[in-house]
Parts: structure tokens; C-alpha cells; sequence
């Protein structure tokens, strides 16, 4: 079985998130999509940053009972800051029968040359890149490990929708609708 991951602040999740997760989880080799949500680092708290819980809650409440996609806690309980690499090391020695991929787009591709250990990740796992348009993929975009789809794309942001969040304004549409329905009964994102 072949597991996509694709890691996230999901602060909070969207309905841009949800179209690659999905697109990749069908339209690919992808079995199914984990989308990771990435904890707080303790030393680096942002106060805009919704806590851990509620964050996947609302990735959970995004799902629903989508066979193709599942929510992921695994970083809350690794060493923090947490590194792809670590996590992805993790994973393979806790699910030996899957293989696991990384989802990303070409904004993320054209900085891995930050992440730790990225010539690991680069030779270890395929990754499944989508296009954003306004990126380039730059010098890692033709790496053999590399697979490049043209995924649909939904041009907002967490961001967007917490500054919606905070003015009153809806964010129906923006989000699933069992995230919309929760975050209008709750006061995340509203100060
Ligand atoms: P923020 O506005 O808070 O920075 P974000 O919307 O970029 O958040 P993240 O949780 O950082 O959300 O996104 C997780 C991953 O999804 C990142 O790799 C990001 O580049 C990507 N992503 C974010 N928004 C979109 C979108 N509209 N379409 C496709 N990919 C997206």
C-alpha cells in the first residue's frame, strides 16, 4: 500500500488542502493521503496558531468518512521541531508493509535544500509534486524521484480564511462544510 503524506500547519485546513489531498489519493498510484498535522513548536508559538487538538479536529471534521484520506497525530509525539526526514523514518519502522511518498508543491520543492537531510529525502522517497503556478520548482523539479501532476488549485490560504475569521466575514465554501458549521459554533481564529 502506497500512503501520500501530506504535512501541514492546517491553521486551519481548507478546502484548497482538501482538493490536492484528494486529487492525489485518486487520481495518482497514491493508496491514500495522510495529512499531517504539524505541532506547535514549544519554543516558537505563534499566537495565531490554533493548539494541536483542534487542529486536527478540524482536519478530522474535513475527512469525514472519505475512504481515500485519514488525519495524522504522529508528529505530536516525536521530538520537537519535527523533521521530515525523522517522521517519515519513523513511519517506515512503524508500518514496515507501506510505502510512503511526499505530496508537495513546487513552492516547497524550490526550498528543500533547507530541510534536514534533504538529499535523503530526495534519494529515499518519490515525491509527488504539484504545480503552483507561481513558483517554480526550480533545480530539484527534474530530480528522478520526482513526479509532477497538475492538480486543480484553489487559490486561498489559511491565512485568508483566519483574516475572514477574524472580521466576521463567512468562510463558507472556503472550508468543507463540517468545518464551516464548527468553526461558526467556536471562537478559533476570531481575536
Ligand atoms: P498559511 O496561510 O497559514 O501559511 P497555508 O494555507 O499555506 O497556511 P499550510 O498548512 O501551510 O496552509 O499548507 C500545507 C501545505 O499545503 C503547504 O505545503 C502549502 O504550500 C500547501 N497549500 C496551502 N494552500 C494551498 C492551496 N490553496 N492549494 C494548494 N496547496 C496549498
Amino acid at each position: 500500500m502506497k500512503i501520500g503524506l501530506f504535512f501541514g500547519s492546517f491553521n486551519p485546513v481548507h478546502t484548497g488542502h482538501l482538493i490536492i489531498a484528494n486529487y492525489m489519493a485518486t487520481q495518482t498510484e497514491l493508496d491514500q493521503v495522510w495529512m499531517v498535522v504539524s505541532p506547535q513548536n514549544p519554543l516558537k508559538q505563534k499566537a495565531t496558531l490554533a493548539n494541536d487538538y483542534d487542529r486536527l479536529h478540524l482536519v478530522q471534521l474535513a475527512i469525514g468518512n472519505n475512504p481515500h484520506l485519514r488525519a495524522s497525530n504522529i508528529e505530536f509525539s516525536l521530538p520537537k521541531p519535527s523533521y521530515t526526514v525523522d517522521t517519515l523514518a519513523y513511519l517506515k519502522e512503524k508500518h514496515p508493509e507501506k510505502q510512503f511518498a511526499l505530496i508537495m508543491g513546487g513552492d516547497n520543492l524550490a526550498t528543500i535544500h533547507k530541510w534536514k537531510n534533504y538529499e535523503v529525502l530526495l534519494r529515499d522517497y518519490e515525491i509527488y509534486l504539484y504545480k503552483r503556478p507561481q513558483y517554480d520548482a526550480g533545480e530539484f523539479g527534474g530530480y528522478p524521484n520526482i513526479r509532477h501532476f497538475d492538480a486543480p488549485l484553489l487559490d486561498i490560504s489559511a491565512t485568508y480564511v483566519r483574516d475572514c475569521l477574524k472580521a466576521r466575514k463567512s468562510v463558507q465554501y472556503l472550508v468543507p462544510d463540517a468545518v464551516f458549521e464548527y468553526l461558526e459554533g467556536s471562537n478559533l481564529f476570531r481575536h
